[in-house]
């Protein structure tokens, strides 16, 4: 028999409840839930199924998570990938290699896959993109679309796909019975800080001077990806310290630390 080339992914399960400060959007995923677990209703109904999510927001808002938490949810295996590693491939190992995750898929069902950075793959036909990776991009693109349209809806399985960059999408990606359910994943506000905050400080001791409300305040303009970076540094800092909790000054020197890093990333680049 064949090696399996893609395996569903292992580890911890992941859901709902890690996810926090994007609530709406979570409630737009949950009907996937729904009929991951329960695909006989939907089915006995004749309700065509969605076949394809696309998440798009910036970079680190949380869409991986989202798309893993509603696998977890579900309890369904979840198979991820990167469209960007088919950018180097030789021309046809892109589909067949698609072809073979999507079989894999099928066996299990019902699963989840997770293209992400779906725009790698997927940009618009039309021109932007060099020269090189064209026609591995283009067939790898089209084996993903006929997969898609290959679908009857008794499989179970459900594409979520993730892009920062919408716009550059080719139309064909859109259409309905593909990627014909879009959810925007916004980066967080106030309140999404503060929980997000939250679930990121769980398993850390915090001193009781800590208040999250005030971090939360004090960090306009980060996303989940950042907040969980900042706890982590200021987790780093009152270990180094020999604190047995996290105080108010550690979590203000990560900060700085962390938005000097920035900082610095922006001034770097040419
Ligand atoms: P990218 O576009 O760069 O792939 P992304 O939107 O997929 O980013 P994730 O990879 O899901 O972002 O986020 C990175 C990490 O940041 C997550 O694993 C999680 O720990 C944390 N994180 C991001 N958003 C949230 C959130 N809404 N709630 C809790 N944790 C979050």
């Amino acid at each position: 028999s064949r090696a399996r080339r893609y395996q569903p992914e292992a580890g911890r399960r992941v859901t709902f409840a890690d996810v926090a400060g994007i609530d709406e959007v979570r409630d737009e995923v949950a009907e996937i839930v729904d009929f991951l677990r329960h695909p006989d209703r939907y089915r006995a109904m004749g309700a065509q199924i969605p076949r394809g999510v696309l998440l798009s927001g910036p970079p680190g808002t949380g869409k991986t998570l989202l798309a893993r938490a509603t696998a977890g949810e579900a309890e369904v295996p979840f198979f991820a990938i990167s469209a960007s590693e088919f950018i180097e491939m030789i021309v046809g190992v892109g589909a067949s290699r698609v072809r073979d995750l999507f079989d894999q898929a099928k066996q299990v069902a019902p699963a989840i896959i997770f293209i992400d950075e779906l725009d790698a793959i997927g940009r618009s036909r039309g021109g932007g993109h060099s020269l090189g990776g064209h026609d591995e991009r283009e067939q790898t693109l089209n084996q993903v679309l006929t997969e898609m349209d290959g679908f009857t809806g008794s499989e179970g399985v459900v594409v979520l796909a993730a892009t920062n960059r919408p716009e550059i999408l080719d139309p064909a990606l859109l259409r309905p019975g593909r990627f014909d359910r879009r959810v925007t994943v916004s980066p967080p506000d106030l309140a999404g800080r503060r929980a997000i905050l939250a679930v990121h400080t769980r398993a850390i001791p915090l001193a009781p001077g800590v208040d999250l409300d005030t971090v939360a305040a004090s960090t306009p303009g980060m996303v989940g990806a950042d907040l969980k970076n900042l706890v982590n540094e200021a987790a780093l800092l009152a270990a180094r310290r020999g604190r047995e909790r996290v105080v108010p000054a550690d979590l203000q020197d990560a900060l700085e630390k962390v938005l000097l890093g920035s900082a610095r990333g922006i001034m770097l680049t040419p």
